[in-house]
């Protein structure tokens, strides 16, 4: 889904002319290591080129000095760096560097935590260029985490910008043309500048003259938007700040708009394709929810009832069930796998229409072949579980009343013939060789987009369209589920079971850490087990490539465990877990902690969000003010689901009043969506994390605060698909919504 980004821009070049899709190293000569950069930053055309939108833009003031730049302002700064050197935190927990940085105003010092690599990149006493926020620490001018890199010269910077320097070749470069100096995102060989130049040197090329909008003309004149060249050199070139606001507003509206036109094909698509209605009588519905330990919630069953209507018609399915975790999804997931295998399959006496039910994990797809079992010994119905490590069939004959482990062969066999009527799985489910006789449902749990395009791949190889029924627990906000799952209906599990005791939140700064530790010691004491969370790591730009990052989170989690054994708790049993471990060894430590050998585990916040170990009550998260409010409350329900009061404590080192307040509010509000609103509306898109894990560039982000823009480019796209489905007379919008063939040789 990534290709419907950028995707305005449709022109085609004719041969050997310059165009949007030319490889970026037709614009001047680039060597190895500069194109690599490009790369890098996912520059490969000059399409990407031109949407490498800046992160911000300098007026003069900003890339001044010390003394000009005013608290909370992102500033670039070049100096000197002096007294370079690591050390841990004071509590020596976490590794940190710092330094002094002086320029011709004077001087302020220089942390960065989690990254004491830097003091082995940057040379002591050496010119730099530092960028970042200025904050204040006990009244003296601080950087926290800047990015940092050598320079060879410090710019006059009295000309008010760093544009109007004379460039090596004695030439005077480009002088923006306002004040506001775009800054682009670097890497290694590709600075700001460079990436500004050649912006410009394309503004001047033939096919920038001939560009043609995608988005049609009275849309963009409804919503004041500017066109297409307009909105790409206001938001490179900005004047004033205003134009470079409603061109990213008019490039957030792009991107919300194509997505919105794909979802909205997508779902025309599945009106016209063809599913099996289920027939199952409500009464049999109705015995089998009645033989519940439990009563539905209210929201329960108005999901229940939403499925059960769509799944009686002939039209597919595509509805996704939103809920917190421990809202009790596995039960409406049941309910649906119960009505479609209590089906039979047309013409035919034996065999069941069958469901695939696929989790993102294979703990949690054993999980759900464990309470699938439970849900559904008392019928014959058999239940398989597939992963990449084996296969197990449920009932079994030599097991009575348990599983037994198959081989592979026989259970593709079994699910071919239609003997095996629900299939448990992890993506090991949606191979080419797993072959349904009769899929009638796909149940996707935890999975967003990646879920809907999966069951494409699963319907190419079926003559009917399965119902799908995708579930989530990810805390998003209205706007983002909008755009995200603009072609699904929608179900939302807003009411906790009753008599579930609400969790406590605390929040532990560095003066009251003992008593949170000598809380979980107790309930250990008590036969309770603890999580402990390491913080969410964050690398300089350059850096935050995923397997750094990985690289540093695993670090940081070895290194906690070993703190705790040593200092605070030498007489438990700490494991650790973490994503760079082999799935086995995962494996091995979940069971561990499942059946009480580790009391306490040690791991990144990355790990299997919906796993169950009812005995685990307490979670300590370190560096919670790093975290998005909706992740801390994602994280917090790991220890939800037992019957023991269950406590979360929210560990930070920062003392300012707006983090305190912040995390504040995870004690008083439990619902997941609602704290991704307040984050959305406090802290921006960014608070949710990473565009890119759902296909949104930062600019489309933005728009996510703006629900009239989300809404609007919803019913524009609506209106367009409806009246033309397949985009006939919108041939721009068509060709935009194209897949791009993507090269990517890394
Ligand atoms: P999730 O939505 O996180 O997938 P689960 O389906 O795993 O939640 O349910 C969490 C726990 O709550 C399970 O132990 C389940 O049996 C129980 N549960 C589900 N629905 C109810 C209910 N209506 N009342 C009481 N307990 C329930
Ligand atoms: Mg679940």
């Amino acid at each position: 889904m990534n290709n419907i980004k950028n995707n305005s821009l449709v022109h085609t070049p004719l041969k050997n002319e310059m165009g949007l899709d030319s490889p970026i190293e037709a614009i001047s000569r680039i060597d190895k290591k500069q194109l690599s950069a490009l790369h890098r930053l996912g520059i490969r055309t000059f399409r990407d080129l031109l949407y490498f939108f800046p992160v911000k833009y300098a007026g003069a003031s900003t890339t001044a000095s010390i003394s000009s730049a005013t608290t909370g302002e992102h500033v670039i700064l070049y100096g000197k760096i002096s007294k370079l050197k690591t050390k841990k935190s004071f509590r020596g927990k976490i590794p940190m560097a710092e330094a002094t940085f002086t320029d011709t105003q004077g001087s302020m010092k220089l942390v960065w935590f989690n990254q004491a690599y830097i003091a082995r990149l940057i040379q002591n006493d050496s010119l730099v260029k530092i960028q970042g926020k200025i904050t204040e620490r006990n009244g003296a001018r601080t950087m926290q985490n800047p990015l940092i890199e050598s320079v060879s010269a410090i710019p006059e910077l009295n000309t008010g910008s760093l544009f109007s320097q004379v460039n090596q070749s004695g030439e005077t470069t480009d002088i923006p043309r306002g004040n506001f100096v775009p800054i682009y995102r670097e890497s290694q060989g590709i600075t700001s500048r460079w990436i500004y130049h050649a912006i410009l040197k394309m503004f001047k090329m033939d096919f920038f003259q001939n560009l043609e909008d995608s988005i049609p003309n009275d849309i963009l004149r409804k919503y004041n938007l500017p066109s297409l060249q307009s909105a790409l050199i206001w938001i490179h070139t900005p004047e004033k700040e205003s134009h470079a606001e409603i061109a990213r507003k008019r490039f957030a509206f792009e991107e919300i708009f194509m997505i919105q036109l794909d979802r909205q094909r997508e779902k025309m698509k599945l009106r016209d394709a063809v599913s099996y209605p289920i027939t199952t009588a409500e009464e049999k519905v109705q015995e089998f929810v009645d033989r519940f330990e439990f009563d539905l919630t209210e929201s329960q069953l108005g999901a229940i009832n939403d499925i059960f209507t769509d799944i009686q018609k002939n039209i597919p399915m595509s509805r996704l069930l939103e809920g917190d975790v421990g809202s009790g999804k596995t039960a409406v997931a049941a309910t649906a796998t119960f009505a479609t295998v209590s089906t039979k399959p047309k013409g035919q006496m034996n065999g069941a229409l069958q469901v695939a039910y696929m989790a993102p994990t294979e703990i949690l797809a054993k999980q759900h072949f464990e309470s699938f079992i439970q849900y559904f010994r008392h019928m014959p119905v058999s239940i398989a579980l597939i992963t990449g490590k084996g296969c197990r069939k449920f009932p079994s004959k030599v097991n009575p009343g348990g599983w037994t482990n198959i081989s592979r062969t026989q259970l593709l066999k079994w699910v071919a013939n239609g003997d095996i009527a629900v299939v448990i799985g992890t993506h090991a489910l949606i191979q080419k060789s797993v072959k349904f006789k009769n899929l009638t449902c796909v149940i996707i749990d935890e999975q967003h987009r990646f879920g809907v395009e999966q069951r494409k791949k699963l319907v190419k190889k079926h003559e009917q369209v399965p119902h799908l029924l995708s579930m989530t627990a990810t805390p998003i906000p209205r706007t983002l589920a909008l755009t995200l799952y603009g072609d699904l209906d929608l179900s939302i599990l807003d009411t906790m079971p009753s008599g579930r005791k609400p969790i406590i939140t605390d929040i532990v700064t560095p003066h009251n850490r003992k008593s949170a530790y000598e809380h979980i010691q107790k309930q250990i004491n008590e036969g309770r087990q603890a999580y402990v969370i390491c913080p969410r790591i964050d690398l300089p730009d350059e850096e935050s490539n995923p397997s750094a990052i990985l690289t540093v989170a695993t670090k940081a989690v070895i290194t906690e465990a070993k703190r705790l054994k040593k200092e605070v708790f030498p007489e438990f049993n700490i494991g650790i877990i973490h994503s760079k471990m082999k799935p086995d060894d995962k494996e091995k430590i979940m069971s561990e902690f499942a059946s009480r050998k580790i009391d306490i585990l040690v791991s990144t916040s990355v790990i299997e969000v919906g796993v169950n170990v009812p005995n685990a009550t307490t979670i300590l998260i370190e560096g919670a003010e790093r975290f998005g409010l909706a992740q801390l409350h994602q994280l917090r329900g790991r220890v939800i689901r037992g019957n023991h009061q269950a406590y979360c404590f929210l560990a930070t080192d920062s003392e300012g009043e707006t983090a305190i307040k912040r995390l504040s509010a995870l004690k008083n509000t439990r619902s997941g969506f609602d704290l991704a609103e307040l984050d959305l509306k406090e802290r921006g898109a960014g608070s949710l994390g990473n565009g890119k894990q759902w296909g949104i560039t930062d600019v489309g982000m933005e728009a996510l605060k703006n629900l009239k823009m989300v809404e609007a480019a919803r019913k524009e796209a609506f209106n367009i698909i409806t009246h033309d489905p397949e985009l006939k007379s919108h041939p721009l919008l068509e060709m935009a919504l194209r897949p791009r063939k993507e090269i990517h040789f890394e």
